[in-house]
């Protein structure tokens, strides 16, 4: 099946760069189940790509998704990840979730087929959806959680966002990179395998834990993920794969770390490229919003701003008879 890939405009000059020194390697889409084949292949195989162990020492009987259900995958499954490392991975999984905010709500981003409520860290505000349109932002308790300033035309929320590990975070996409990675590659990447399952010792492995993050205008309904391979003609010190995951209007990547081939040629300080924003089955021009890097090297708690801030127009007031802010704020409730 071929299916049409669209550069936006603005991203043309970084994708001719970026394409000099990788080519696509694996893509592999959320959008058609796999869920039996999966199952069936899981049953025979019996062997866990991640801990190397098989059925004599652990079981294989949950279900094991490729890229998070939290992420709204509701088809995509893997048939070597053991139930041990299921769970364990599961609190990398909790990190991201957090680490995302009020992100899935806003974006109706599915947990199953319910999109989650969002509750912050204080329980004073709950951000939940009716339908996939109507957003329903709820003031549990403390009324400085939601502030409208009729002088100053401004409307903010006071979100108190839950704390997360950023290195589980990167960790939650580095599992997704290692699950998407082809049976043959697995031997070059023992240390990368290594590396996620060694918790106490963190720190002892060169990870370059980063995520680079872009926000566009368009929404894919799945998520998807990339994993691009470095041209074999290439020299440059760039890191042997990268992945990227599409998830709603955001896509993420990260270097995929510690491939033998870097280990080995000393890619320790290696620098990456920009990966391109590619759009499939649309051809819009000029939709990125942003691209910024979040660096998750900290294995300490750390919580970001979660608060939403709006400034309405005050000449939209002259045209009302009344406004009465607090009452529409009570409304809401
Ligand atoms: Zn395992």
């Amino acid at each position: 099946m071929k299916i049409d890939c669209h550069i936006p405009v603005e991203e043309r000059a970084l994708t001719n760069s970026f394409l000099e020194t990788y080519e696509g390697y694996v893509a592999q889409s959320t959008l058609i189940s796999n869920e039996v084949e999966a199952k069936k292949s899981k049953e025979v195989k019996l062997f866990c790509r991640f801990c190397k162990r098989t059925s004599t020492e652990v079981t294989f009987k949950e279900k094991t998704h490729v890229i998070p259900k939290s992420l709204g995958n509701e088809g995509l499954f893997s048939d070597d990840e053991c139930d041990t490392c299921n769970r364990f991975f599961g609190e990398f999984e909790r990190n991201l979730v957090t680490y995302l905010g009020t992100f899935r709500v806003f974006n109706n981003v599915k947990n199953g087929n319910r999109i989650p409520k969002f509750t912050s860290a204080n329980h004073n505000i709950e951000i939940r959806k009716i339908g996939e349109a109507v957003t329903l932002i709820k003031r549990v308790s403390h009324d400085e959680d939601i502030n409208v300033n009729i002088e100053t035309g401004t409307f903010d929320i006071n979100i108190e966002a839950g704390r997360y590990i950023p290195a589980y975070v990167y960790n939650a996409f580095l599992k997704m990179a290692l699950s998407i990675l082809p049976t043959q590659d697995i031997g070059d990447y023992q240390q990368a395998f290594k590396y996620i399952l060694d918790k106490k010792r963190y720190e002892y492995y060169l990870v370059p834990r980063s995520v680079k993050v872009v926000e566009s205008d368009v929404e894919y309904q799945w998520p998807f993920a990339v994993l691009y391979k470095k041209k074999p003609c290439v020299t440059e010190r760039v890191p042997l794969h990268i992945f990227c995951v599409y998830v709603k209007n955001l896509m993420f990547q990260i270097i995929f770390p510690l491939s033998r081939q870097d280990i080995e040629s000393g890619n320790g300080e290696i620098y990456w490229k920009d990966a391109p924003y590619l759009l499939f089955g649309s051809n819009h021009d000029n939709i990125i919003r942003s691209r910024h890097e979040d660096e998750l090297n900290s294995l300490e708690k750390q919580k970001r701003d979660n608060s939403i801030h709006f400034k309405f127009d005050l000449s939209v007031l002259d045209n009302l008879a009344a406004i009465d802010a607090k009452g529409f704020l009570d409304n809401l409730e």
